[in-house]
């Protein structure tokens, strides 16, 4: 079945090097499995801004709404962009709200190979992706931030119990399949009514769910046990800003930044965006040093759910078969970039996963 149409944007800093990587493991799953992909490439972030005056054209936008099944996106130099009405538009927010993604998944997973601060985390959070406290997210027109004086800044963070309750009901379908527990994450005891709202709508779609186990906890109380206790927590719910601080907390616990895949989706319409969790270290940028496994496992992230979204049995296989291969490299200190204490280029660690997915059978993934 599996033809697919995939929009890869490289975009800023050590995005054309982890994409290349991603791009040669993605090509070795595609032949073993025999998958039908097509890859175009697009323009986006600094050189679309000196080329087309923008980082994100509307055209290519549209595009990968209505032409694409996935779109690979690279990290933004974000705090290099100029203001949005110079061209400096945030391409993940444009894609998150233009495709309406409104769930932003993060794993963080430790692995025992790997030195980290978490022994035995393995959660995953869900975090809202359309609305809060983005100034590019909360508002019909204008932005959400504004400066009534030179001295006075102001910000809006809009909650809906349409996008809470769509948010919770993709994290409790989550945990039916994993350790059927969820933790919802807040401030209601300061904001009343916005994280009120939001705890509304988890206890309302917790009905739905009698058989997932339920926590309520305050974001500044969870930042401390997620520390203190990372094996305890598997499901994590939240708002948008929350769960984008959160899940970096939790990925550089599980070892490093580098570590962490994400996908931006939406479960009606079966779009999907992989994006690396972490952002375009221009402080690596050029250099061939830049760990690429946020965004190769972002891609089995999207492959997979891709897989399930069309009951695709050899594309959710081509998901995990990736997975598979970045751990057994992952396992092998020999390999390891910069950023985990080895010494491996980026290209050099994706020619090893890439030659871990080509040492892996087919029967084996399917198995699994
Ligand atoms: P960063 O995530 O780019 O880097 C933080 C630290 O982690 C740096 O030391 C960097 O070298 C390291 N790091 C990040 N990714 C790595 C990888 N794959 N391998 C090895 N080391 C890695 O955050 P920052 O330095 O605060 O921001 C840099 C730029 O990225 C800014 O312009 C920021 O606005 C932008 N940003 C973009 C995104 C995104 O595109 N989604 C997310 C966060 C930050």
């Amino acid at each position: 079945m599996s033809d697919l149409k995939i929009l890869c944007l490289p975009c800023d800093g050590i995005g054309p090097e982890i994409m290349g990587a991603s791009l040669d493991v993605l090509n070795a799953v595609s032949s073993l499995l025999d998958l039908s992909i097509s890859i175009e490439s697009g323009l986006v972030g600094l050189e679309s801004l000196q080329r087309y005056g923008t980082t994100l054209q509307e055209d290519l936008l549209l595009q990968a709404r209505d032409e694409f099944d996935g779109v690979i996106l690279g990290p933004m130099s974000t705090m290099e962009y100029p203001s949005v009405s110079e061209g400096g538009r945030n391409i993940s927010g444009a894609f998150r709200l233009g495709l309406d993604l409104y769930a932003n998944v993060r794993p963080a997973k430790s692995r025992s190979s790997v030195r980290n601060k978490a022994p035995g985390m393995d959660l995953v959070i869900y975090r809202e992706n359309t609305e809060g406290f983005y100034p590019d997210r909360n508002m019909y027109q204008g932005s959400g931030e504004m400066m009534p004086d030179p001295d006075m800044a102001l910000s809006i963070r809009k909650i809906t119990r349409r996008c809470c309750m769509r948010i919770c009901r993709q994290a409790f379908s989550a945990a039916v399949a994993r350790r059927k527990k969820i933790a919802a994450i807040h401030k209601a005891n300061v904001f009343r009514m916005t994280d009120g709202l939001f705890l509304e709508c988890f206890r309302e779609v917790s009905k739905e769910f009698p058989e997932v186990q339920t926590e309520e906890i305050l974001i500044d109380a969870f930042a401390a046990l997620l520390v203190r206790h990372p094996e305890v927590y598997d499901v994590v719910v939240t708002t948008n800003f929350y769960g984008d601080t959160l899940s970096d907390l939790a990925s550089e616990l599980s070892g490093s930044l580098g570590l962490a895949g994400s996908i931006n989706a939406n479960a009606e319409t079966g779009l999907c965006m992989a994006q690396a969790q972490h952002g375009s270290a221009p402080d690596i940028a050029g250099k061939n040093i830049a760990n690429p496994t946020s965004l190769i496992l972002s891609l089995a992230m999207m492959l997979a759910w891709l897989g399930d979204y069309r009951g695709d049995p050899k594309l959710s296989a081509a998901g995990r078969l990736t997975e598979m291969a970045v751990d057994q490299v992952l396992d092998n200190p020999v390999y390891w970039t910069r950023d985990l204490g080895g010494s491996s280029s980026t290209e050099g660690f994706g020619r090893y996963v890439s030659k871990a997915v080509c040492s892996l059978t087919r029967e084996s993934v399917i198995k699994s």
